[in-house]
């Protein structure tokens, strides 16, 4: 039930200005260009023993990014043989999209700013042809990244993954360098502050949270580094592309006594304790592993992620910041993966309610339980028992709201189930 509340966009409006400003003209563009260039449906690859995505990439005339891209590729050295891979030329790169309820191809068409024929040919469809919710289409990706081009000095490469972001999930950034002499580092997409940590000799690899209510387009990540005895820093500004998430809106009508439930500064004082714990750093787990469902299969997801909320048919004003799973008072909830807990306390919003910390900034809530298991302090294990589920705290029947926190913001945790990261 806890809503994030509308925190201030987080690119300076100069910035975002600008940003709005180079995409702009970068769509006018391609909305010239696209019309010719994606005339035809992409190859299709079928993996072969001892393929490599950077093999097939050349093969096509195509990139690893471009690949994973339209194929929601998450990890490059994790192919099936037999898998069916879209081949995208390098100059005509595409991304995966689902339709949402009630879409057509010319409202999908619309909201991705790309052309309806294109849309059409690319993916086999028919003039006016149905679409179902939820079914994989691929459409023209975002423009090319307007300057992501590294001057000379000490950064070999940025790479992110994904390449192409949706909002609200979890991007990681990994750093090459040149380790040949000591060097200052330090990661933000403002006013987020990702810790960088070393993953050998000449990389490093930091988490970004891209907020959930970030408008579609660029987010700048700021790398700045310093050489040793070198009296300046120096500053990249690197994009990240973002997509909608097709996130629903929810109006909720309050009744009329409802306000006096929760008084603000309660409200304030709880979100102010879990902020001081969800904002430490601690070192990373040697190796991220997927993350395990915290309920057992059989207790359906509810109430998604980064569902927008109005109250009483106003503007959105929050998003939920979690993941609701409909499932009855005292189901078991599992820990999804390693970590400390460092909150196990009945709340006055989230009722009985557990933190663990994954470590390197990265934290998992659960709220509403009907008892709590885990101690502060315990090492948890994935599978460990934390509490069982309830309906404590401002929460309107027995569920289970699993949230999840990178750098302190709020991301989507179902990506953290098929996503293994760095
Ligand atoms: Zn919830």
């Amino acid at each position: 039930m806890s809503a994030a509340p509308l925190t201030p966009r987080p690119l300076h409006w100069l910035r975002r200005s600008l940003a709005l400003l180079i995409l702009a003209s970068a769509l006018l563009i391609t909305s010239t260009q696209t019309a010719r260039a994606a005339a035809d449906p992409p190859p299709r690859h079928l993996v072969q023993p001892g393929d490599t995505l950077s093999a097939i990439a050349q093969h096509y005339g195509s990139t690893v990014p471009a690949l994973m891209a339209a194929n929601g590729l998450t990890d490059p050295d994790s192919l099936a043989v037999g898998q069916i891979l879209i081949a995208p030329p390098a100059a005509q790169p595409l991304q995966r999209i689902e339709t949402r309820p009630r879409d057509t191809l010319a409202s999908v068409a619309q909201r991705y700013a790309v052309d309806l024929t294109d849309l059409q040919t690319i993916n086999h469809l028919t003039p006016g042809q149905r679409l179902t919710p939820g079914q994989d289409l691929l459409a023209p990706a975002p423009p090319d990244q307007p300057s992501p081009a590294l001057p000379p000095g000490p950064i070999r490469s940025i790479s992110i993954s994904p390449a192409v972001a949706r909002q609200g999930e979890t991007v990681a950034v990994q750093i090459h360098i040149d380790a040949s002499q000591p060097l200052s580092l330090s990661l933000k997409l403002d006013p987020q502050t990702a810790p960088l940590f070393p993953i050998g000799a000449e990389e490093l690899v930091g988490l970004v949270a891209v907020h959930a209510l970030t408008e579609p387009g660029y987010v700048w990540l700021d790398l700045s580094w310093q050489r040793a005895g070198e009296a300046i820093s120096q500053t990249l500004r690197w994009p990240i592309p973002v997509i909608e998430a097709g996130y629903p809106t929810y109006d909720i009508i309050l009744p009329d006594d409802k306000g006096d439930l929760l008084a603000p500064e309660l409200v304030q004082a709880e979100l102010e304790r879990m902020i001081a714990l969800w904002s430490a750093v601690s070192e990373p787990p040697s190796a991220r592993w997927l993350f395990q469902r915290p309920v057992a299969p059989e207790y359906l997801t509810s109430a998604p992620f980064g569902q927008r909320r109005s109250y009483n048919s106003g503007p959105v004003s929050s998003f939920h910041a979690g993941q609701d799973f409909a499932a009855p008072a005292g189901v078991p909830i599992y820990a999804p993966a390693a970590g400390v807990v460092v909150l196990a306390d009945p709340l006055q919003v989230r009722g009985n309610a557990v933190l663990i910390d994954h470590g390197g900034g990265v934290f998992s809530g659960y709220w509403h339980l009907t008892d709590i298991v885990a101690q502060v302090g315990q090492q948890v294990q994935p599978g460990d028992l934390l509490g069982h589920v309830g309906t404590t705290g401002l929460s309107t029947g027995n569920h289970l709201h699993w949230e999840l926190r990178v750098n302190g913001f709020a991301v989507d945790p179902m990506q953290w189930l098929t996503t293994r990261f760095p």
